[in-house]
């Protein structure tokens, strides 16, 4: 279904203002389908990943049926929470939250985000001079409830945004208590990536006769983004993302990327090391304060920082315009958060390019990941250049060995010298990275606030030179 235009949806000329003065002409696809029923009081079940404009098509309904009740009286009385947003991570509700107050902006309706890791008391007065709209995390909206600095007697609307994340992190209690607590005359609107039998069930337990909507096909991965394996050991990976992001592994041209690590730790560790090498990095996950979270993501969003290297849960629902590429630096067990990873490129028509550093035992991840984005992803075993102060680890790994053995082309009488003259390492080695056995010792660096410019002064030079595509900010 193709719509022209905003006009023909049956928004208000306040909201429809705002849109024009955001550069937005055209409704997407999910915005087509969904606006019009939500304004018709329909529930939704609605399949869209991140990227596909599915924010804007629930908040511009919503707007559109609060309109009427909003106020521009100063007594809180008259600003209960009518419409309650929830989102699994920080960064989404923070960026819900951001689009709530754009398309808002000529109307008399407030909105507010509530989240965790941050002091509670600071949000507590925000909260006492009344908000239409509240974008809030689980837990912490849980919190507000407990302290009664948050009345949802008045809830009319509920969102659940990024249902699936919210049932893969845990949230289901959280959010059975939550829905005890709301009207049970309101509206549901259910957004999800991918469509697993939990989420069915959550949709017959909330839903009233919902109308499902879907814009993709669930669990698909966007033709626009290029997608790539290279078979690499565990010990080899880092060296080969060094290559890659100093744009020195065949034709790969890297700009800005989002890098994938399954742990805190070696997010923290990968992005600390990357900095040493000139490339300037720095990681975003659950460990960090929220003030830094956010300073990694401005640095990352004004391009003063290049690579952001992140865990599934801090990276979800980021919405980075233009991502050229994503990298799995180590892939990820459920086949769901490739999707959801490689989401964050090729977004909104742009090309994008995935690129994920599979070790023998991640072979078997791979393989689900295939089943079930339906599609063979290209392959190729990589090719490592050791320069002389690389991390050298030359066991040779019987496991690591067979089981690449198994599923994979190899060629055993690869030479560890190639006649090009660079030294390049042997295929099988055990999977073990000197680095990584490291014990984590958060540095200074780690736990102080991101300071984009010196980060920036420290390797501005070098990036400037070995990344094509970086721009100077300053
Ligand atoms: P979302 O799927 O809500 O995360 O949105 C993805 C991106 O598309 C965001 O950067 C939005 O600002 C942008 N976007 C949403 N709706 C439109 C639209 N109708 N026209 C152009 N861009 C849009």
């Amino acid at each position: 279904m193709t719509t022209a235009s905003f006009d023909t949806l049956g928004l208000a000329p306040q909201i429809l203002k705002a849109l024009a003065e955001f550069g937005y002409t055209t409704p997407t696809p999910i915005q087509a389908q969904a606006i019009p029923l939500v304004l018709e009081g329909r529930d939704l079940m609605a399949g869209a990943q991140t990227g596909t404009g599915k924010t804007a098509a629930f908040v511009l309904p919503l707007l559109q049926k609060l309109l009427p009740l909003a106020s521009s009286s100063t007594s809180p009385a008259r600003h209960p929470v009518r419409a309650l947003i929830l989102t699994p991570t920080r960064e989404l509700a923070i960026q819900v939250e951001e689009s709530v107050k754009v398309y808002a902006k000529h109307t008399a309706l407030s909105s507010l985000v509530v989240f965790g890791g941050v002091d509670i008391k600071t949000q507590t007065p925000h909260l006492k001079t009344g908000v239409e709209i509240l974008v809030a995390t689980p837990g912490r909206l849980l919190d507000h409830i407990e302290q009664k600095t948050i009345n949802l007697s008045q809830v009319q609307m509920l969102v659940l945004d990024e249902a699936d994340r919210m049932l893969d992190m845990g949230f289901m209690p959280d959010l059975k208590r939550i829905l005890a607590l709301l009207p049970k005359q309101r509206q549901n609107l259910m957004f999800s990536a991918t469509f697993s039998n939990e989420i069915k069930k959550l949709s017959d337990d909330f839903l009233t006769n919902p109308t499902l909507i879907e814009v993709a096909r669930s669990n698909a991965t966007s033709d626009n983004v290029t997608q790539k394996v290279y078979h690499v050991v565990q010990a080899d990976k880092q060296a080969l993302l060094i290559q890659i992001l100093k744009n020195k592994y065949n034709n790969v041209n890297v700009s800005q990327v989002i890098i994938f690590t399954k742990t805190k730790l070696t997010a923290s560790r990968l992005s600390r090391a990357l900095e040493k090498e000139g490339i300037a990095a720095d990681a975003i996950h659950g460990d960090k304060s929220q003030q830094e979270r956010m300073a990694a993501l401005v640095a990352f969003k004004a391009g003063k920082i290049t690579t952001l290297v992140a865990t599934d849960v801090a990276a979800r629902g980021l919405d980075i315009s233009d991502l050229p590429m994503v990298i799995n630096y180590e892939i990820p067990s459920a086949p769901e958060d490739y999707v959801h990873r490689i989401g964050r490129t090729g977004r909104a028509g742009a090309s994008g390019a995935a690129i994920s550093l599979v070790s023998p035992d991640e072979e078997k991840y791979l393989v689900e990941i295939e089943k079930l984005i339906k599609h063979v992803i290209t392959k190729e075993e990589a090719v490592i250049e050791k320069s002389a102060n690389s991390y050298k680890s030359e066991t040779k790994s019987p496991k690591e060995y067979g089981a690449r053995e198994s599923s994979h082309r190899v060629n055993r009488n690869d030479s560890s010298k190639q006649n090009d003259g660079n030294v390049r390492t042997p295929r099988y080695k055990v999977a073990h990275d000197p680095w990584f056995d490291k014990p984590y010792e958060p540095s200074n660096s780690a736990i102080k606030p991101v300071n984009p410019t010196r980060l920036m002064s420290k390797s501005k030079a070098r990036v400037a030179a070995l990344l094509g595509g970086f721009k100077k900010t300053d």
